[in-house]
């Protein structure tokens, strides 16, 4: 038996300061979208009882450091099903870039395995498996533009955007996120306007999301990867209506309102950064094929 399943990539529309407790536990308060960049994760039953990692990524562990292991091993054990799996991750997403890769991968293999034999949990109950895995992964489990706070536990969904384009560029830098978190409470940074945020989503109004979005960790990540920066203005210069930073970065992304903007930039800034997307929000769910 075997499945397919997509597994989108993630950006930050908003991304408030998180809260870091006392016990090490994160408090975030983030509004995501899913979009058209995309993995593509197989899992497949074996006679074994092992559970194998295959990847065209060299980049990627093959154990239980993988996130879609680690997901396939907690649904094994939840649901007391004994089996072994082979998982093969198609990688189009660029690894450690602020895009949730490895939890969208995740949250693929909890809703495959999930359809694989027919255990038809609740979304809520895969979202819950999901947070022992990353504070991301309940968000991937639903996919679409949504209001996260909590542990990354509380997903309140959000209407679907209006029409839009992103170029995401992503330069050469490698960001620790804990490393970021650390500089918090010593760094003055920019809140983002996230009521007014959802307000623009809820109204479907282009203008106001675009100038409402912020990320309140762009400052100390760029202070470490001046480049990031450097692209942000270029994605304006060449014609975005907004840039920022996903994530703790270093992947950066500029919205344009139509297609052939954004290809145009697309096109200007291939010259200038070696990694650079056009994609869309996810138009469809991520659903098995
Ligand atoms: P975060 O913000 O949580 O650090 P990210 O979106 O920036 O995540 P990911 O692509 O998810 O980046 O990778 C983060 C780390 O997770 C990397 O060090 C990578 O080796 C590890 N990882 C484990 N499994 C995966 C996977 N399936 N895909 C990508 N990275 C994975």
């Amino acid at each position: 038996m075997k499945i397919m399943t997509r597994a989108p990539a993630k950006l930050n529309l908003s991304l408030d300061t998180p809260r870091i407790h006392s016990d090490g536990t994160i408090e975030w308060r983030m509004i995501m979208i899913s979009i058209g960049l995309s993995d593509y994760v197989q899992v497949e039953t074996t006679m074994t009882n092992l559970i194998e990692i295959f990847s065209d990524s060299g980049f990627l562990p093959q154990d239980n450091r993988n996130l879609a292991y680690k997901a396939a091993q907690i649904f094994l054990e939840e649901t007391q099903i004994k089996t072994g799996l082979k998982i093969t991750i198609e990688k189009n997403i660029p690894v450690a870039a602020g895009l949730g890769g490895g939890s969208s991968d995740a949250a693929a293999v909890f809703r495959a395995l999930n359809d694989l034999f027919q255990v038809n949990l609740p979304l809520v109950a895969l979202a819950k498996m999901g947070l022992r895995v990353d504070s991301d992964v309940p968000y991937c489990i639903y996919g679409d533009t949504a209001l996260v706070s909590g542990r990354g536990d509380v997903i309140t969904p959000l209407p679907k955007l209006p029409k839009m384009w992103f170029v995401l560029a992503k330069p050469h830098a490698s960001v620790s996120t804990p490393r970021i978190l650390k500089k918090l409470s010593t760094t003055a940074v920019q809140h983002p306007r996230t009521e007014a945020l959802l307000a623009a989503i809820t109204n479907r109004n282009y203008q106001e999301i675009i100038s409402n979005m912020g990320n309140a960790l762009e400052t100390i990540t760029i202070a470490e990867h001046p480049q990031i920066l450097t692209l942000k203005e270029r994605l304006i210069k060449y014609g975005c209506d907004t840039s920022q930073m996903s994530g703790s970065g270093p992947t950066v992304f500029g919205v344009c309102r139509t297609e052939s903007r954004a290809k145009r930039v697309y096109n200007s800034l291939s010259g200038f950064c070696h990694e650079v997307y056009l994609t869309q929000v996810t138009s469809e769910k991520p659903s098995i094929n």
